[in-house]
C-alpha cells in the first residue's frame, strides 16, 4: 500500500529578528569563531539602528543571540520552550517555584529581594502559551552580572521544594471543616477566569487551534490545577529547562564574551546536556491507492502542507494571495527551487499554491506539497525546506 503523507495546519512560529547594530568592539568577532564553546553563526550590521547582531549556537544545542550597541540600558533574558498540553497550568506554576530559592540563593524569594535591592530597570518573567521567559535590565554592569548570576542559578539550579509546590501550585485546606483547594496560581486563575474577557479568550482558542499548546489554558484552568502533581512538575523542570531548549538574548553596551563565561561557569554541567523540545506538529497520515505507472514504484510518497489563510474581504486580497502564490512556486520562485530545481523531489502536487477555487470558499487555503518522494524523504522536505 502506498504512503500519502499530509501535513495540516502549520502553526509557524516566525521568529523575525530585525537585527540592529554598531560595530568597533564587534569588529574583532568573525563567523566560525568559537568563545568558550559558543560558535558564532552569523554576524550582522544594521547600520541605521547602530547596532551589531552576534548570532551564537553552543555545542549543547543553546542559542544566543547578541545585539550590541551604546546603550547604557543592558538587558538580559533567558527564554525556555515550554509547550502546554493541558490545562493544569504546569509552566506557570514551575514559573512560580523557579523563583522561589536556587541551590546558590537558598533564600525564599531572591527575585522579589532583588526587585528592591538592585539598580535594575526591568525584572519580570512570564509563561506563555509555547515559552517561559526570565527578563531583566539595568544601567550598571555590576548589578548586571549579579542578576544574570541570580537569574542563571534561579533557572537552571531551582529548589523546587514540595512545600513551594504546595504553596504556589495547589493543596487542600480544611477550613471550618470543609475541604478547601488553595494555591497561589490556583487562586491567581480563579480571578482571571473569572473575568469574561480572559474566559471567552481561552474558550475561542481551544477551537481555534485544536490540538496544538493554544489549545489550553497556559496560567491554568482552576478545576484541572490540582490534576497536577509535584513529579510531574520536576520531570517537566529537567526536560525543558535545559541548555538545548534554552534562548539567551542580550542587548546594549555589555561585555557579552563575560556573559558567555558566566553562561559557562554557572550553567557548568548543565550547558553540556539538553532535550530539544519540538511543539506538537498537526500531521494526519492517510494511505491512498498505488499509482500503476509510476516511474519508481518505491517513490510513491506525497506529502502536503496546508495553512489556513485570512478570509478574502474583497478582490484585492485575492490578487495579493495569488500574487504571493506565482512568486514562490513558479519555476524562478524559492520554494520551486528549493524542492524541485535541487532534484529533492519531482514535482509538485496538483492544487499546489493558492487555489482559485478558494475564491468561493468561506475559509481559503495555501497548500504546497510534493509527489514522487521516498518515505525516508518526508522528514528532510518537512524541516529542510517548509
Ligand atoms: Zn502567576
Amino acid at each position: 500500500m502506498v504512503s500519502l503523507q499530509i501535513a495540516v495546519a502549520v502553526t509557524i512560529i516566525a521568529s523575525a529578528m530585525f537585527l540592529h547594530f554598531r560595530s568597533k568592539q564587534d569588529a574583532a568577532y568573525k563567523v566560525n569563531q568559537t568563545i568558550y564553546d559558543w560558535k558564532i553563526e552569523r554576524i550582522t550590521n544594521v547600520p541605521d539602528l547602530d547596532i551589531t547582531a552576534i548570532c551564537l549556537t553552543h555545542k549543547s544545542g543553546a542559542r544566543y543571540l547578541h545585539l550590541n550597541n551604546t546603550d547604557t540600558n543592558k538587558f538580559f533574558s533567558v527564554t525556555f520552550r515550554t509547550p502546554c498540553s493541558d490545562d493544569s497550568g504546569l509552566p506557570h506554576i514551575l514559573e512560580h517555584l523557579v523563583l522561589c530559592g536556587s541551590k546558590k540563593y537558598p533564600v525564599r524569594d531572591p527575585f522579589f529581594s532583588m526587585i528592591k535591592r538592585s539598580l535594575n530597570t526591568f525584572m519580570n518573567a512570564w509563561t506563555a502559551a509555547e515559552h517561559t521567559s526570565y527578563p531583566f535590565s539595568t544601567q550598571n554592569d555590576v548589578d548586571f552580572f549579579n542578576l544574570l548570576d541570580i537569574y542563571l542559578d534561579a533557572t537552571f539550579h531551582p529548589l523546587l521544594r514540595e512545600s513551594d509546590f504546595m504553596q504556589e501550585g495547589w493543596r487542600v485546606e480544611s477550613i471550618n471543616g470543609t475541604n478547601e483547594i488553595k494555591g497561589v496560581v490556583y487562586n491567581e486563575m480563579k480571578g482571571v477566569m473569572g473575568n469574561a474577557n480572559s474566559f471567552f479568550n481561552y474558550a475561542i482558542n481551544r477551537h481555534l487551534f485544536p490540538n496544538t499548546p493554544y489549545a489550553y489554558n497556559n496560567g491554568g484552568d482552576p478545576p484541572s490545577v490540582p490534576k497536577l502533581s509535584y513529579q510531574t512538575l520536576l520531570e517537566y523542570h529537567k526536560k525543558h529547562y535545559s541548555a538545548k531548549n534554552a534562548f539567551f538574548y542580550t542587548y546594549g553596551n555589555i561585555n557579552f564574551e563575560k556573559v558567555l563565561e558566566t553562561l559557562q561557569v554557572q550553567g557548568g554541567e548543565d550547558l553540556s546536556w539538553g532535550w530539544d523540545v519540538k511543539l506538537p506538529e498537526n500531521r494526519v497520515h492517510v494511505q491512498g491507492p498505488p499509482d500503476s505507472i509510476a516511474l519508481d514504484p518505491e517513490k510513491q510518497t506525497r506529502m502536503v502542507v496546508g495553512i489556513l489563510v485570512p478570509k478574502l474581504a474583497s478582490y484585492y486580497d485575492y490578487l495579493v494571495y495569488g500574487v504571493c502564490s506565482r512568486l514562490l512556486l513558479d519555476t524562478s520562485g524559492p520554494l520551486y527551487q528549493a524542492l524541485i530545481e535541487s532534484g529533492l523531489a519531482p514535482s509538485l502536487v496538483p492544487g499546489s499554491g493558492f487555489e482559485e477555487m478558494d475564491l468561493i470558499r468561506y475559509q481559503p487555503s495555501f497548500i504546497v506539497g510534493v509527489s514522487g518522494i521516498a518515505e525516508n524523504d518526508v522528514e528532510k522536505v518537512w524541516y529542510d525546506v517548509l
